[in-house]
């Protein structure tokens, strides 16, 4: 009789899981396991959202897997240490896990090689839908402009979606921990686990996406990050789902897709680029208390940029054009560290996902992949545009909610402004001065 472990990490299901897909193919018995290392905690990534949706996610693994045979086992510790005891303990043939691309991922793969040898399987493809290195531009380990890594993406070849398995079979008596649920900060969170990531992607339609993206009233994204986060949906599964689908809604969304792919092929190249500038300009960001305590209550005075930090708080989730105008707004406006904006996002977002949060926060400080690094977006020109009628900051901002129109974008003009509504923290047509002052450059925005 053999047997194989498979730590679970980002890939939390049983659909196109390569990791479990090859442990069920190399050995009779399978013990499935996952692991909560206090390392998370300790670097500050365990926020309540997060580790609620995430003790939800693993309860919906563990009944899956009971119901063709098998179950999953929790222990507590250093992952690296833990999975190596277990697989001594059981004389395990292999042990799978889905390759990562964090600093703290590569660790754990290097301490595993070094406990278990090639005993060790680490699988490609899990997290991404083209896995990081796969492509690159002649003489580079990765892209670090969008638009070619894109059509690079299109030309790869993607893996057929594994099914799930129909029987995992795990040894009984062994014995596990429970993973403790907390108490979330967000009023609400999605319904976690593979089964509601599913049912979550059969329920929305893509037909409208193309338009209505970045329309912040529509909220017509897909809202299927948390699931992409904790992988009970698998992106390469998602891509041919979505082409299956086929349309412009659908090419538009596969698009974002290969986003998420370019920050994991950054941030897997580059595991520094979590806390270090990619690009430095050698910014001196100012140090400002009250500004910062502002922008994270939603309290700047910009209800476009205070809508989109209550939704933050309120639900763990933000729409992404509120998520460009909200880090525009703390990076380029205020010119306050983007490490401090992007720490407040992972303290709230059920999404919270280091490659696509501070590479996409680099991006909007200009210090990251975007090759206009130093375009400021403009507030009122965006709510204007993306908030015409006032509809969502009207649902997020409800003390403006009797302002017509446009006019709730700009409540200092306003006769019916509500007394407990801050003045802007800065002067609204100042947004950007400090910036380009800092960097001694000339207007480049919208
Ligand atoms: P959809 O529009 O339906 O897109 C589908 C999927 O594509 C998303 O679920 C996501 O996995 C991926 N995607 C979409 N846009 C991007 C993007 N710009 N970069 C990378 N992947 C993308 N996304 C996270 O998953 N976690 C984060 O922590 C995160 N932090 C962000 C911080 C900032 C400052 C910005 C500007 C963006 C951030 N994003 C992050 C990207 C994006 O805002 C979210 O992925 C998106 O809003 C999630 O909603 P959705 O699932 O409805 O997206």
């Amino acid at each position: 009789m053999t047997l194989a472990v498979v730590l679970f990490t980002q890939d939390l299901r049983l659909h196109d899981n390569p990791a479990l897909h090859a442990a069920c193919a190399a050995a009779d018995q399978v013990v499935p396991l996952f692991v909560t290392d206090p390392a998370i905690a300790a670097a500050g990534f365990d926020a309540p959202n997060r580790r609620a949706f995430l003790a939800g996610c693993l309860a919906d693994l563990d009944a899956s897997l009971r119901r063709i045979g098998g179950r999953l086992l929790v222990r507590e510790g250093d992952s690296a240490q833990r999975t190596a005891q277990l697989a001594a303990e059981l004389g395990a043939v292999s042990v799978h896990v889905a390759a990562g691309v964090s600093g703290y991922a590569r660790r754990r793969e290097e301490r595993l090689r070094a406990a278990l040898g090639d005993r060790l399987r680490v699988h490609d493809g899990s997290l991404t839908a083209v896995p990081p290195g796969a492509v690159t531009p002649a003489g580079r380990d990765h892209y670090a402009v969008f638009t070619p890594y894109h059509r690079a993406w299109q030309r790869a070849g993607r893996r057929s979606p594994l099914p799930a398995p129909r029987a995992v079979n795990t040894p009984t008596g062994l014995l596990g921990a429970e993973v403790v649920a907390v108490e979330p900060t967000a009023r609400s969170l999605p319904e976690p686990g593979e089964g509601a990531a599913r049912r979550a992607w059969r329920r929305w339609h893509s037909a409208q996406y193309a338009q209505l993206h970045d329309d912040l009233a529509a909220d017509g994204t897909s809202h299927l990050s948390p699931y992409l986060h904790f992988g009970c949906l698998s992106a390469n599964e998602l891509v041919h789902l979505a082409e299956r689908r086929g349309g412009p809604g659908a090419e538009a969304f596969v698009r974002q897709l290969v986003w998420r792919d370019f920050h994991h092929q950054v941030l897997s190249a580059r595991p520094a680029a979590a806390h270090a500038d990619y690009r430095t300009r050698n910014d001196s960001w100012r140090t400002d208390e009250a500004e910062l305590a502002a922008w994270q209550q939603g309290r700047t005075g910009f209800p476009i940029i205070d809508a989109g930090m209550r939704q933050l708080v309120e639900t763990g989730w933000m729409h992404n054009r509120a998520r460009l105008l909200t880090a525009s707004f703390l990076a380029k406006s205020l010119y306050l560290d983007w490490r401090l904006g992007a720490r407040h996002f992972l303290a709230h977002l059920v999404d919270g996902d280091l490659a696509n949060n501070q590479l996409n926060w680099q991006w909007v400080a200009g210090t990251g992949t975007d090759t206009r690094p130093n375009r400021v977006l403009n507030p009122l020109v965006q709510a204007d545009r993306y908030d015409p009628d006032g509809a969502y900051v009207r649902r997020w901002v409800p003390e403006l909610a009797a302002l017509p129109g446009r006019e709730i974008h700009r409540p200092w003009r306003s006769h019916d402004r509500p007394a407990d509504y801050p003045d802007p923290l800065i002067a609204p047509e100042s947004t950007g001065v400090r910036f380009r002052a800092a960097r001694g450059i000339a207007k480049d925005g919208n």
